[in-house]
This record gives structure tokens, C-alpha cells and sequence, in this order.
């Protein structure tokens, strides 16, 4: 299994079926029904994100009104670019990465 995998990684880079960029096997996570199918590791944290808000909605209770909260300030730093300032771009990502 080992063998395989060191193998696969000095295969040539494989496209993310989200954002379409190129990533190495060990980079990848693969769908269960369809291997085929690999989304990079920034792409499934993504998906993670909107399987969250899809499960709040479908089930609101003061918990999920907070996480709208957290999720619709996201929103607003992406869409304004704060997120890749150079001053407070760094914390913003951070703090992005921990917030539900
Ligand atoms: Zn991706």
C-alpha cells in the first residue's frame, strides 16, 4: 500500500474536480463511491463548510443563528478582500480556518 502511494506521488499532478488545480495523490480526497472523483484539501474544507450550513438550516436552533453569524462575516471579508491585506489579511485567515 505504501509502495503504491509513493508511486502515485511521482505520478504526474492530478486536477481537483472543485478548483481544477493541479495537487499530488496524497493531496487529494477521494470520493467513496467514486474514486475517480478527488477534490484538493482546501476544497474539502470548503464542502465541509457548506455541508455545515446546509445542516443548520435544515435544523435552526440558536447554535446554528450564531454560526450564520460567524459564516455571513466570512462572506463579507471575502468579498471586500480583507483576507488578503497585507496587514490584517494574515490574522483574518487565521481566525477563518477556526470559526465553524
Ligand atoms: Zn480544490
Amino acid at each position: 500500500m505504501t509502495t503504491a502511494a509513493t508511486e502515485s506521488d511521482a505520478a504526474e499532478p492530478l486536477a481537483c474536480w472543485c478548483c481544477g488545480s493541479a495537487y499530488r495523490e496524497a493531496e487529494l480526497v477521494r470520493l467513496g463511491n467514486h474514486p475517480e472523483v478527488g477534490v484538493c484539501l482546501r476544497c474539502a474544507h470548503f464542502l465541509h463548510q457548506q455541508a455545515r450550513g446546509r445542516e443548520d438550516a435544515l435544523h435552526p436552533s440558536p447554535a446554528t443563528r450564531v454560526r450564520d453569524q460567524f459564516r455571513a462575516g466570512r462572506r463579507v471579508v471575502m468579498q471586500r478582500g480583507w483576507h488578503q491585506k497585507p496587514v490584517i489579511g494574515r490574522p483574518l485567515r487565521w481566525l477563518g480556518r477556526r470559526l465553524p
